[in-house]
């Protein structure tokens, strides 16, 4: 077996001690890498029902198959845990050269459990595994952090993963940061190792990665490279993913002012054209990668003067119209801030959202909010917010807490427009006018996610109505999870999948040449199958019930108010009836459980 090592570092913080476990190749194809490998692997070292912030969650994190070799956009992480944020599996991606460090040190993943006696950071310096102090970087944002533990190490080389101030405090939508702006960004992954009292890995890597034929995966990655030169990829190596804007608010899908509407009317000032032409500094790639999504953006003059920060999408949609603020300067501050304390900027985002409503509807006061002024499009409020988040201070403590424990607390009828799926906050796209994704965030087991269901996609390219809730959903939107699934444990960044032309037979013939190891396109298929009931089964332990794959009240009660699709609704009967749909798709039972012959048609008979 090339490219793979076989090998796991287990951690263990209370007894500073680690070890190898070694991995067989057949267990290896069945749950890929990734997140295939990091739930499996949660599954068998996390104990059941612990509390997220106990010692007993474990923390996996593995990388792909592909990871430190030439294949482009190949090299990314998954981490899994018991989130705090939502109890049920965490799992987030990033990606980039601490991923491809991992590789290189000589393993396909890591696991870590209990709990460190004080500050404490890992170095995975190839074959030994050092733990350091970390007391003096306690309290210190992110960035800051990776360049003091290279300093510290003396070596560039070294590749850091870090939390920022908001893990150490536990918030628990805190993120994980590496190589300076790519994170692990949702379900409080930050959070978990704040409350392990580790503040970082860092990882030398320095052997080479083997594949097993050379020639031929140089040759593929190469035709790949220039694939991924193309048209499929023009959006994201133009403006990113923020040239999104636009095209959602024209059709009517900008979540605005806490999906209270769904048209910015300012939307030009907050778009991706005019953060190119005012903002933009340079874009920047993950390693390996020939797109460069990433838009490094920086305000030049004003109160926020030097801001600078990568921003995406989710991260200007949260931080900007769902909060009714159409400042760039601000949305880029605000998105600097979560990034140097380590938050996952669309929990932040719509937190604060939730509270501007809060505040506009007199359930917070003057008196709540430290004295800040919370109406929508305040975007000096919601930088005042976000410090006090991080740091648990004043309002920031009951906004720490996320919407869905917020709004409990809170009550009159504030949970209604907590916007919120098991806990997880909505991504930016309006699901009353986007069915099938609607679908997708209920049923997700990570939460209200647009990224492990690709159900948007069938909606926006008109292959079904997009208003329309019908059965037949359930299996479109299943097949998505599992493609989401495949992608995200053989670790191909998403933003590459339209540069294949059949991308189950490409990708597999990536993973023999790599790895050497065959495995058949339905092979690929069936395993994004097992993982997503993986993921499922997790949640079913820790506790899930059907009342927990939901939307919020607004989205099912009240009509869309705005834009080409005005008066469009998602009923509650609706809903149900694509749920329904989709636990038939999947073979689950009609309370939406794993059957023991599904687990075991899946090879995961052990779990039933
Ligand atoms: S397309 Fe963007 S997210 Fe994907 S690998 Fe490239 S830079 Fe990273």
């Amino acid at each position: 077996m090339d490219a793979y090592t076989g090998r796991v570092l287990h951690v263990d913080l209370g007894r500073r001690k680690s070890q190898v476990e070694v991995l067989e190749p057949a267990f290896l194809q069945k749950y890929l890498g990734g997140v295939g490998l990091a739930t499996r692997l949660l599954i068998d070292n996390g104990e059941p029902g612990c509390d997220p912030l106990g010692e007993e969650n474990a923390v996996a994190i593995a990388v792909g198959a592909l990871a430190g070799t030439m294949v482009p956009c190949g090299g990314k992480h998954a981490m899994a845990a018991k989130s705090p944020l939502t109890g049920f599996i965490g799992d987030s991606l990033s990606g980039s050269y601490w991923s491809n460090a991992l590789r290189r040190a000589g393993y396909d993943a890591m696991v870590i459990k209990g709990k460190a006696a004080n500050p404490t950071y890992v170095f995975v310096d190839n074959e030994y595994t050092l733990f350091r102090d970390a007391e003096a970087l306690w309290g210190q944002e992110s960035f800051a952090t990776e360049e003091a533990i290279r300093a510290e190490i003396g070596d560039s080389r070294v590749r850091v993963s870090c939390i920022g101030v908001a893990g150490e405090k536990l918030v628990p939508y805190a993120c994980v940061s590496n190589d300076r702006g790519r994170q692990a960004g949702r379900t409080g992954m930050g959070a978990v190792w704040g409350s392990k009292n580790l503040k970082a890995i860092a990882v030398r890597g320095t052997q080479p990665v083997s594949v097993a034929e050379l020639e031929e995966l140089n040759k593929l990655s190469l035709d790949l490279g220039e694939r991924a030169q193309g048209l499929a990829t023009a959006k994201y190596r133009v403006t990113g993913t923020v040239g999104n804007v636009l095209t959602l608010n024209r059709l009517g899908l900008l979540p605005t002012r806490n999906f209270q509407n769904s048209v910015l009317e300012s939307a030009e000032q907050v778009s991706g054209e005019y953060l190119q032409s005012h903002f933009k500094e340079k874009a920047v790639a993950c390693s390996g990668c020939p797109i460069a999504c990433e838009q490094v953006v920086r305000v030049r003059e004003g109160s926020y003067e030097g801001a600078r920060v990568s921003v995406d999408y989710e991260t200007l949609y949260a931080l900007g119209p769902c909060c009714g603020i159409d400042s760039l300067p601000g949305i880029i501050k605000a998105a600097e801030l979560c990034d140097r304390y380590g938050l996952d900027t669309i929990s932040t985002g719509v937190t604060i959202a939730w509270a501007m409503e809060c505040y506009e509807k007199g359930i917070l006061t003057e008196s709540d909010t430290d004295g800040l002024e919370l109406n929508f499009g305040n975007h000096e409020a919601s930088v005042a917010l976000i410090e006090r988040i991080a740091l648990r201070e004043g309002i920031g403590d009951l906004l720490a807490q996320g919407t869905k424990r917020a709004s409990e607390k809170v009550g009159q009828g504030s949970e209604k427009f907590a916007m919120q799926s098991k806990g997880l906050e909505l991504p930016g796209y309006e699901p009353r006018g986007l069915k099938t994704y609607a679908l997708g965030l209920a049923v997700g087991t990570r939460g209200a996610c647009h990224n492990r269901s690709l159900a948007y996609e069938p909606d926006m390219k008109g292959q079904v109505d997009r208003l329309k809730a019908e059965k037949g959903r359930g299996q479109i939107a299943a097949e998505s999870e599992d493609l989401a699934a495949t992608l995200d444990s053989m670790m191909f960044c998403k933003f590459i999948r339209g540069c294949f032309e059949d991308y189950h037979e490409e990708a597999t013939e990536f993973y023999r040449l790599a790895t050497g190891l065959d495995l058949s396109a339905e092979g690929l298929k069936e395993a994004g199958e097992r993982i997503c009931n993986l993921k499922k089964h997790f949640n079913v332990r820790e506790g899930w019930e059907k009342k927990d794959d939901w939307l919020p009240a607004r989205i099912l009660e009240e009509p869309l108010p705005d834009g080409s699709g005005q008066g469009t609704t998602l009923v509650a009967e609706e809903l149900r009836l694509m749920i329904d749909d989709y636990y038939e798709a999947r073979g689950w039972t009609e309370d939406g459980l794993i059957p023991a012959e599904q687990l075991a048609k899946l090879g995961l008979e052990d779990l039933s």
